[in-house]
């Protein structure tokens, strides 16, 4: 039988507990979950490079869940990364209605450029809701707080803040 096989994208700039809970759960649906580490673009200014997303985000998974995943860094469009890896849906995670309203555009224009390709969204952990890339680099800056990133990922942001000298 074909394998069922989801892309999920993002800028992960740095992975979080959200982000890996929605790769989690979306091991429930497919054989095969593929993280597209968008390279980035001219808006974004990234704290980490495509290849250190990677390295962070692998380091979240055990060995089990590494077999059924495979990370890359992309440029361009997520739908053509879609159908280049043959993937049936692409999965995103759902936080707030303001994420709703950015995800239901980029969902249709998704669905114009790979018809056959499904977007699938995951409805955040509660417990997760309010956790993202930008808001635990906000926090650690000025205090240790568990359970939003790994250990090893605060870390990294820590050192980058250091390097970054602030
Ligand atoms: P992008 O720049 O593509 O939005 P992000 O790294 O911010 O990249 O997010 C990637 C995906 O993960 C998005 O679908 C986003 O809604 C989802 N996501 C981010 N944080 C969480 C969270 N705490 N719970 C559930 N989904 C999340």
């Amino acid at each position: 039988m074909a394998k069922r096989t989801l892309l999920y994208p993002g800028s992960f700039d740095p992975p979080t507990l959200g982000h890996y809970d929605i790769v989690k759960r979306g091991l429930k649906l497919a054989d095969r979950v593929i993280v597209g580490v968008h390279g980035g673009s001219l808006s974004k200014r990234h704290w980490f490079s495509p290849e250190e997303r990677i390295d962070l985000f692998e380091s979240y998974f055990s060995p089990e869940e590494s077999a059924k995943i495979e990370l890359c860094v992309y440029d361009g469009l997520t739908a053509d990364l879609a159908i280049e890896k043959e993937a049936q849906g692409i999965l995103r995670g759902l936080r707030t209605a303001s994420d709703f309203e950015f995800e239901f555009s980029m969902a249709a224009m998704n669905k114009h450029l790979a018809p056959g390709v499904e977007t699938i969204f995951i409805r955040t952990d509660e417990n997760l809701a309010h956790i993202s890339s930008s808001l635990s680099k906000d926090v650690l800056r000025y205090r240790s707080v568990p359970g939003m990133v790994s250990e090893l990922v605060a870390n990294k942001i820590r050192e980058r803040l250091e390097e970054l000298g602030s």
